[in-house]
Order: structure tokens, then C-alpha cells, then sequence
């Protein structure tokens, strides 16, 4: 539930309302809108017993949150959130750039592509140390060499790492090299490494699962925000559907339907959805026109000997050449990029 306060609502009349949710063990979530200040309710609202919320000063109503994720919804943060990693802003009006190979290969690959990158304009340098592959015979990544390589390149040319973390007992690790947590799709609904991303503190960058509704994937944010993570950023990576022409199908329509449902920023994966790089460029306009808050494209300085995803990943120039076509249509829809 959420309790929507009168403009005319009082600092005090704010506090009191809190002390009377905690005093019942209940959690508060307070957004300072523009418009109002909504005050989240999370927990049972059982506990209140007769407590009539509506009654108390400065309230101008109570209203159900009919989802069952709470404080993924945008009813209890109406304006949305940013997520911030390091000096960096997601969900603001600059598009978040991430870009990279789809795994860490050596020292020099991961330098190359991080320069590559760089000079494109990411902030962001991705890279899979652990790669969750479908089949256990596939190269199954560096593990934390490649963690250390990737945070060895991002240093040297100023970006962020952002890197898959598969198991909740790597994570101490992981956060020495990691600025932000990938949860690949194959993982959305591991609960208990989602809990434990949540208590980690390292901002989330959350994929779609494969075959998951919109509805699932949010509930997957809630496992998250529950433990007291709020730095988290959804990413629409493709779904599984009839259609084998392309690797995955881009549900685009997902991000103006989180944008109404949910108060997390989204961005897009153009890469796992086209799996071939000739999609890449169509997608990723696409995906900014849509209202996507960034992109996150696999780069890679030799994609025809690529250890993994070689048919979709683009060469640092064909990255530069897309980053300068992305900036029409981020203009276009008034973003920064
Ligand atoms: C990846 O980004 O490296 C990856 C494996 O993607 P996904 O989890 O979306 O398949
Ligand atoms: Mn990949």
C-alpha cells in the first residue's frame, strides 16, 4: 500500500506516519515527488490492526499496490529512480553506453576492446568472466583472471566494469573488480543469489530470463530491492519465441511497459536478442526511440575468432560507426547520450 500526503503535509505529520509503520514492523519507503510525497508501505499491512492510516494528519489517501512487486513498481516512485554507479547515472536523461566482449579472453583482447570502446564514447566496459553456457563442453570463461584483466583495461581507459556473477558464494570477490553485478538470463530466478546481490550493496544490472513474463522479471527486481539494494537496472536481452530468424525476439514493447509498471531504469541488449551483428544497428535505434536508458552491445577487436557469440558481435570501428547513428535518434528523443 501506499499513502499519497497532502501537498500541505508537514515534516512532522511525515515522521509521525513512519514511527507508527515501524512501531507495527513495518518497512517505510519515502519519495519526495515534485507532485506529492508517497509513503511505500512494505510488509503486511495486516500488522496495523485497527490503525486507520487515512485519519492522520496530512494523509490525503491510501491506495493498494495491486502488484506483487512493491518497491519495483512505479506507484511507489512515480518519478523513477536513477541507479548510480560510481559517478555514473542510469535512468537520467544521458543513455547509459555499455559495450564489450561477450567473454575476457586475454590481457590484450580486453585492452583492445576497452580502447575501442572508450573511444566510441562508452562508459562501460562488459565482459563475461563467468560464462553460464548452455553446454557444459563450451569455453566456460577466466573465472577471476578474467576479473582481474577487465578491471585491469576499464582503469586504464576510465570506464565502469560491469560482469556476470553466477553464485552468491563468489560475490565478496567479484566486488573487488566488479562496479556492477550482471544476473544473466539463465539466473533471473535464482532467489537466493538474487537475495544475495541485494545484500551485497554492488549495483544490479537484472536480464530478462529467457522465457520469463514481464511480471516474473519485476519479481525479480523485488527479490533484489528487498534486501535493500535499490541500484538496480532492468535489461530486455530477447525472448524465446516461434521465431528462429533471429537468435532471440526483441520484445521492445517491454520498455515503455516497464517504464509504466516499474520505477527501475531499462536498458537493451541488442546483441543476445539479433545474435547476428547485421541486426545490431536497427535494434539499438530501435531500442532508443522505444525509451531504452542505454544499451549494452558485445565489441570484440577479432569477432570471427571470438571464444563465444562471434556471429553478433561487432568490430571496435563498426561500434564507432553505430555509437555516431545512435546519437541522431538520442537527439531525436531529446536523451543525452
Ligand atoms: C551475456 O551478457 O554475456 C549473456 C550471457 O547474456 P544473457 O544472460 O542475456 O544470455
Ligand atoms: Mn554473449
Amino acid at each position: 500500500m501506499i499513502i499519497v500526503m497532502k501537498s500541505s503535509a508537514k515534516e512532522r505529520d511525515i515522521e509521525n506516519i513512519s514511527e507508527v509503520l515501524s512501531k507495527h514492523g513495518l518497512g517505510v519507503h519515502i519519495s519526495n515527488g515534485s507532485a506529492a510525497t508517497i509513503i511505500g508501505i512494505i510488509g503486511d499491512k495486516a500488522k496495523l490492526g485497527d490503525v486507520n492510516l487515512e485519519l492522520m494528519d496530512g494523509v490525503e489517501k491510501c491506495v493498494p499496490i495491486m502488484h506483487s512487486y512493491k518497491l519495483a513498481s512505479r506507484d511507489i516512485c512515480p518519478e523513477g529512480r536513477i541507479a548510480r554507479v560510481g559517478d555514473q547515472e542510469i535512468g537520467g536523461n544521458a543513455l547509459a553506453m555499455m559495450a564489450g566482449p561477450c567473454a575476457v579472453e586475454s590481457e590484450d583482447q580486453i585492452m583492445q576492446a576497452a580502447l575501442g570502446v572508450k573511444a566510441a564514447g562508452a562508459k562501460f566496459l562488459r565482459g563475461g568472466a563467468y560464462k553460464p553456457r548452455t553446454s557444459p563442453y563450451s569455453f566456460q570463461g577466466m573465472e577471476d583472471e578474467g576479473f582481474k584483466m577487465l578491471r585491469k583495461a576499464a582503469d586504464a581507459t576510465g570506464l565502469k566494469v560491469v560482469s556476470e556473477v553466477i553464485a552468491a558464494d563468489q560475490l565478496d570477490v567479484a566486488a573487488k573488480y566488479c562496479d556492477m553485478f550482471q544476473i544473466g538470463a539463465r539466473n533471473m530466478q535464482n532467489f537466493r543469489l538474487l537475495r544475495e546481490v541485494g545484500r551485497s550493496k554492488v549495483p544490479v544490472l537484472l536480464k530478462r530470463g529467457i522465457s520469463s513474463t514481464i511480471e516474473e522479471w519485476l519479481d525479480a527486481a523485488e527479490y533484489i530491492m528487498s534486501e535493500g539494494n535499490y541500484n538496480v537496472v532492468l535489461c530486455e536481452r530477447g525472448i524465446r519465441t516461434f521465431e528462429t530468424a533471429t537468435r532471440n525476439t526483441l520484445d521492445i514493447a517491454a520498455v515503455p511497459v516497464i517504464k509504466e509498471r516499474s520505477c527501475l531504469p531499462v536498458i537493451v541488449d541488442p546483441s543476445h536478442a539479433a545474435g547476428k551483428s547485421a541486426y545490431i544497428a536497427a535494434l539499438s535505434m530501435a531500442a532508443v526511440a522505444a525509451g531504452a536508458d542505454g544499451l549494452i552491445i558485445e565489441v570484440h577487436p577479432d569477432p570471427k575468432s571470438a571464444m563465444s557469440d562471434a556471429a553478433q558481435q561487432l568490430t571496435p570501428e563498426g561500434y564507432q560507426s553505430l555509437f555516431e547513428r545512435i546519437k541522431i535518434v538520442a537527439q531525436a528523443v531529446q536523451r543525452g547520450i
